[in-house]
């Protein structure tokens, strides 16, 4: 059975979880790095980025995830997961008690974000979305981000954008990474889960037992 892990360290992770067995999938909660070792994908909710960055750093997950995500693991982050994903974080310390100015990220996805763009709890608002590959999808956006492309070092960028609202992306795919600034677990719909699952967890299985059977052959 297909085991998708949720970062359960804070946020939003109990509903992603019965999103998940929605889906028929197995979810488990991942809470220390040895929880990593048998999932075949990995889902970090949305939340407050700056802590949930803390207590990865303090349990040491963010090396093993990053570990992981280079083996082939799959990553979706919603909202806050998105954050904790991308490369750039353009309004780091602001909104923050932390004083640092740069915000720790796992540095994976070539996005640059800006934390609570939209503005603050009050200015959380739900559209309908039109996104490719899935459809149409009514979206939450709490004290949501905005996700740009970033690329700096000019490479071709293998970034894709699914959704937008009013020219802003909302929703993108880059290799084996899914992100959201909406959080599709507080609906009852799981088309989006649905479609993490199938092109991305199972694609990626798929891919790997390709190998493990080339290799068998030689
Ligand atoms: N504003 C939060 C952060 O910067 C994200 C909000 C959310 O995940 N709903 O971490």
């Amino acid at each position: 059975m297909i085991k998708i892990g949720v970062l359960a360290l804070q946020g939003a992770f109990r509903e992603h979880v019965n999103a998940l067995r929605k889906c028929n999938v197995e979810a488990v909660e991942v809470k220390l790095p040895a929880d990593l070792e048998q999932v075949d994908g990995l889902i970090i909710p949305g939340g407050e980025s700056t802590t949930m960055v803390k207590l990865m750093q303090l349990y040491e997950l963010d090396k093993k995830i990053i570990e992981k995500h280079n083996n082939g693991m799959p990553i979706f982050g919603t909202c806050a997961g998105a954050i904790v994903v991308a490369k750039k974080i353009s309004n780091a310390q602001k909104d923050s008690l932390d004083l640092s100015s740069t915000q720790f990220s796992l540095n994976l996805a070539d996005i640059e974000v800006e934390r609570n763009a939209y503005g603050r709890q009050i200015d959380s608002f739900e559209a309908e979305l039109d996104i490719e590959e899935i459809g149409k999808f009514q979206g939450v956006f709490i004290r949501a981000p905005k996700m740009r492309v970033h690329n700096k070092e000019g490479s071709i960028n293998s970034l894709r954008i699914l959704a937008k609202i009013n020219d802003e992306i909302v929703m993108a795919r880059q290799q084996n990474i899914l992100l959201s600034t909406f959080h599709p677990e507080l609906t009852g719909d799981t088309s989006v889960h649905e479609y993490f699952i199938r092109e991305f967890v199972i694609g990626n299985m798929n891919k790997v037992q390709k190998a493990a059977s080339i290799v068998k052959k030689l």
